[in-house]
C-alpha cells in the first residue's frame, strides 16, 4: 500500500476548530503532521502579528491529544532560509481579503508551498472558515498540477454561533456580544429566497451593530469568487472590526430543495 500522509497547517493557538481539521486528518491517513508556523508574510500590520498568540507548549499536547503523531513547529530561518519569491495568489487574491491586506494571499501561497514540500503530504487540510484561502489554495494545486488531496472542513462555532478563531481570545466579554452581529447577519441573509434579497439583509443586519466596522460582506458564487447571481452554490462572506480585533466568517447560502407551492 503506498503512504499516505494528512497535513493541518495552523499558526497555533490551537482550538476546536484546529482539532476538528486534525479529526479529518485521521480519516486520511494514520500519519497526520500539524504543523504551527506564524507566517509573518501574511500579515500586512506589524501589530497584528505582535499581537498573534503564541502558546506552542499547550499547543502541541492539544494537537498530540487530537490524534496528531507529529507537531511541527519550524523557525522562520527554516521556512524563509534566504531570499523570497513570493508565489502570485492572481487577480481573486487581491479582492475582499486581499483587498485591504495586500499581497495577504501571496504570503498564504509561498508559506503553503513551502510547508508542502517539507512535510510532502498526500493529502491537506483547510477549513471553510478562511474560504477564499481555500478557494485560492485549491485553484493553485489544480494549476500546478500537485498531486496533494485538498481536503475542506466545515467551520466550527461556539455555541452562541461565533465562528471560533484564535483572534477571539482577543475580544473581552461586552466585544463578543457585538461580535456576534455577523453570525447573525449570515444566519438570516443565507434563508434569504433570492440572492438580492440576502444582500440586502446581510447589510441592514451588521449596520445594525454599530460596534461592528464593516469590512467587505458581499454574497459570491462559489465556483469564481464573482458576486453571485443565483442562490446555487451561493455563499455569504463577512469581515469585519470589533474593538479593533478582525474578524472573519462565511455561510453557505441555503437553497430550498423543493418547488414552493403558492396557495391559490
Ligand atoms: P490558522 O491557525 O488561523 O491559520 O488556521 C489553521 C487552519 O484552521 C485553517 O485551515 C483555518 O481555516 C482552520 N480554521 C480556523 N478556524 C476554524 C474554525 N472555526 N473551524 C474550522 N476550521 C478552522
Amino acid at each position: 500500500m503506498t503512504h499516505t500522509r494528512a497535513f493541518v497547517p495552523t499558526m497555533g493557538a490551537l482550538h476546536a476548530g484546529h482539532l476538528s481539521l486534525i479529526d479529518i486528518a485521521k480519516q486520511y491517513s494514520s500519519d497526520v503532521v500539524v504543523s504551527i508556523f506564524v507566517n509573518p508574510l501574511q500579515f500586512e500590520d506589524p501589530d497584528d502579528l505582535a499581537k498573534y498568540p503564541r502558546t506552542l507548549e499547550s499547543d502541541s499536547e492539544r494537537a498530540l491529544g487530537a490524534g496528531a503523531s507529529e507537531i511541527w513547529a519550524p523557525t522562520e530561518k527554516d521556512i524563509y532560509p534566504d531570499e523570497v519569491q513570493l508565489i502570485d495568489a492572481g487577480a481573486i487574491g487581491k479582492k475582499y481579503e486581499g483587498a485591504g491586506r495586500e499581497g495577504h494571499f501571496d504570503g498564504v501561497l509561498t508559506v503553503v508551498d513551502r510547508l508542502f514540500k517539507h512535510v510532502q503530504p498526500t493529502h491537506a487540510i483547510f477549513g471553510e472558515k478562511d474560504f477564499q484561502q481555500l478557494f485560492i489554495i485549491k485553484k493553485w494545486v489544480r494549476k500546478s498540477e500537485s498531486p496533494i488531496e485538498i481536503i475542506s472542513a466545515p467551520i466550527i462555532r461556539d455555541v452562541d454561533g461565533l465562528a471560533l478563531s484564535s483572534r477571539n481570545t482577543r475580544l473581552s466579554a461586552e466585544d463578543r456580544k457585538y461580535a456576534l452581529i455577523i453570525s447573525r447577519a449570515l444566519r438570516q441573509a443565507t434563508h434569504e429566497r433570492s440572492v438580492e434579497s440576502a444582500r440586502d439583509r446581510l447589510h441592514d443586519v451588521l449596520a445594525s451593530e454599530p460596534s461592528f466596522e464593516l469590512d467587505y460582506a458581499e454574497i459570491i458564487n462559489e465556483d469564481n469568487f464573482e458576486p453571485a447571481t443565483s442562490a446555487r452554490k451561493a455563499r455569504a462572506l463577512v469581515a469585519g472590526w470589533v474593538n479593533g480585533v478582525r474578524l472573519l466568517d462565511n455561510m453557505q447560502m441555503s437553497v430550498p430543495t423543493f418547488p414552493t407551492v403558492v396557495a391559490p
